[in-house]
């Protein structure tokens, strides 16, 4: 099978090119002017940018919470990113307590399997650590996964103490992993989190008020010291504060290996949102919560420096019924919005429309980047001979006003209902089939793979 993009726009995340792009199989195999080819399917892409597909390296499909589960699994889930323009995802699979991390890796691999739409790979979530957990460790990271989060927040569930944290980071500068953290003062906020009740202050609000921004810095600038005694790379998940921006901007300055991810929810979303009456601010419930508009212009130029090198969703839906848990405690709503299908859009029509980005950086940061930080490159996150025929034709006049009425995530709100962007994935292609094609989605559940990852290449 042969497919020609004609006439389109290449963009990679370091150039722009009129080109034509030949797929023959899974893969592309050729990258030129005027292809001349006898193709069995031809893509006319006059006017349209042609990318490689988006990398979410922040998901939470199908993942427990108390009694129910987040609202897409991973077919809902991998189909709502198609239509977005993202062809591969990393999800976050949990060691829970009592759990080796082979039978937590397991159970995410038969979440997946017969259900993603688009690849995918794990990262693993390590709430308990000894010296069997070390070797596991070892053991995933040959087995193609080569990432670990651990939480500075959520003590008594998904914390682990700084000592565990040390040692993570220390396995992973020995075997070439990459430690993620999320990075808020957990002890601290559970401590304003009771306080907050004992007042009576129930609201979604005050999800966000024990929450600081400071909480966030601080755990941050810990995160990076014990990578730094451990000499090992970190890589900071959402990060959301002015203050986690610069304790990353310092290190990096220093000359130390840390990278830091930001969301797209806090870059156009803002904690006005907790306003909202009654119990509309469940919606923006989610953890770090959203910050001050100030921030979001922080964390712009932190992408645009360089101290930020990936945008993710940290997709995570929950239904309002769902949310509904927690209608007269906040600390019990679940925590997490849908994004998987918006992050493309939004970040081109408020990032490159507007000058914050140019469109190289919006091609590096959504994907190239991502594909390099997590052992993907150059097989994923560019248009190249040889890489995965990932890619998507992407039509940057087109308009589109986000919904819940008219989006594919499997939840009934959109954090920017109304929202006008321009610049729409209009025909997307996983291993070199089109999946998604003229507004519809003609790909098949399952056909999505499993994804090996080498060690961090940057
Ligand atoms: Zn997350």
């Amino acid at each position: 099978m042969k497919t020609l993009i004609t006439n389109g726009t290449v963009v990679t995340a370091s150039e722009a090119f009129r080109a034509d792009v030949l797929v023959e199989g899974e893969h592309i195999s050729a990258v030129g002017a005027s292809l001349d080819v006898v193709a069995d399917k031809m893509i006319d892409a006059t006017g349209r940018y042609v990318l490689p597909g988006g990398i979410d390296v922040h998901t939470h499909l199908d993942m427990p919470y108390r009694d129910t589960t987040s609202a897409d699994d991973f077919e809902s889930g991998t189909i709502a990113a198609a239509f977005g323009g993202t062809t591969c995802v990393i999800d976050f699979a949990t060691q829970f307590r009592g759990q080796t991390l082979h039978q937590a890796r397991d159970a995410w691999m038969k979440k997946a399997e017969g259900k993603a739409v688009i690849d995918y790979g794990f990262h693993m979530i390590v709430t308990e650590l000894g010296a069997a957990v070390e070797r596991e460790m070892d053991d995933l990271v040959r087995e193609g996964i080569t990432s670990f989060k651990v939480f500075m927040a959520y003590p008594g569930s998904l914390m682990l103490d700084d000592g565990s944290i040390f040692r993570a980071l220390e396995n992973s500068g020995r075997n070439g992993a990459t430690i993620c953290v999320h990075a808020e003062d957990g002890v601290v906020i559970d401590a304003l989190v009771r306080d907050a009740l004992a007042a009576g202050h129930t609201a979604p609000r005050y999800h966000a008020l024990t929450r600081p921004s400071t909480a966030e810095g601080d755990a941050t600038r810990r995160a990076i010291a014990l990578a730094e005694m451990a000499h090992a790379p970190i890589y900071i998940v959402h990060v959301s504060a002015a203050e986690a921006l610069d304790a990353i901007h310092e290190a990096r300055k220093r000359g130390l290996p840390v990278f830091g991810e930001t969301c797209p929810q806090y870059l156009f979303l803002s904690d006005e949102h907790y306003e909202a009456p009654g119990f509309e601010g469940a919606k923006y419930v989610m953890s770090p919560p959203l910050r001050s508009k100030d921030a979001q212009a922080h964390l712009w130029r932190g992408l645009a420096s360089g101290d930020l090198q990936v945008i993710a969703t940290d997709h995570c839906p929950f239904t309002m019924k769902q949310k509904a848990m927690g209608s007269d405690d906040f600390s019990k709503i679940p925590n997490g919005a849908p994004g998987i299908e918006t992050r493309m859009s939004l970040v081109y029509d408020g990032g490159v429309r507007t000058g914050r980005i140019s469109l190289n950086r919006f091609v590096d940061l959504t994907a190239t980047s991502p594909a390099k930080m997590f052992g993907l490159f150059p097989r994923k996150g560019t248009i190249a001979p040889g890489s995965d025929a990932d890619i998507v034709v992407f039509d940057p006049q087109k308009r589109m006003t986000l919904s819940a009425k008219t989006h594919h995530m499997r939840v009934d709100y959109n954090p920017y209902e109304g929202r006008e962007v321009a610049g729409v994935a209009d025909t997307v292609l996983s291993h070199g089939r089109v999946i998604v094609e003229k507004g519809r989605f003609v790909g098949r559940a399952g056909s999505g793979i499993f994804l090996r990852r080498s060690a961090r290449s940057v």
